[in-house]
């Protein structure tokens, strides 16, 4: 997914029933903090590993921190805005799964699983994934998401 990580992780918090500033910030920064391996990946990679390889775009990795840290944040009554972060972090990884891949079943497997392949039928990689059929998705993400918003700030 391109473009709609953040407005997918507002749509998690509507849809959720704590509608309190904590638990957005928790839904928007862990809709796009997988994300953060893009630095490493342009800076220090040079775009050798397809940064879906890196430990933040794993599913395991992020089962084991939640299992780690939600139990300390359950004591401290935080447990909300935590349970909506690592929910946040489970729909950038399915929402990657649908043309760029994920690594599923990583330590074990490290194939990146998507559901649909999409071509390098455009000279950059980007105007491939925009030109494609399954970037309609992120267009209704976008619009819904928006709407959402729009209708909120107008009550
Ligand atoms: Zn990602």
């Amino acid at each position: 997914m391109l473009t709609a990580h953040l407005p997918s992780g507002y749509l998690l918090y509507r849809a959720q029933p704590v509608q309190a500033l904590p638990v957005l910030a928790a839904a928007l920064v862990g809709a796009v903090l997988p994300d953060i391996d893009m630095i490493f990946f342009y800076l220090v990679d040079h775009r050798a590993i397809h940064h879906h390889r890196y430990w933040v775009h794993v599913p395991l990795f992020w089962a084991g921190v939640a299992a780690l840290v939600l139990p300390l944040l359950y004591r401290r009554g935080w447990h909300w805005p935590g349970l909506v972060f690592f929910a946040a972090i489970g729909l950038h990884m399915v929402l990657d799964s649908i043309g760029g891949g994920i690594m599923w079943g990583a330590p074990f497997d490290t194939r990146l699983h998507a559901l649909v392949t999409v071509p390098a039928s455009q000279s950059h990689w980007v105007l491939s994934f925009i030109l494609h059929w399954t970037f309609l998705a992120e267009l209704m993400i976008w619009g819904a998401a928006l709407t959402l918003f729009l209708r909120r700030s107008r009550a």
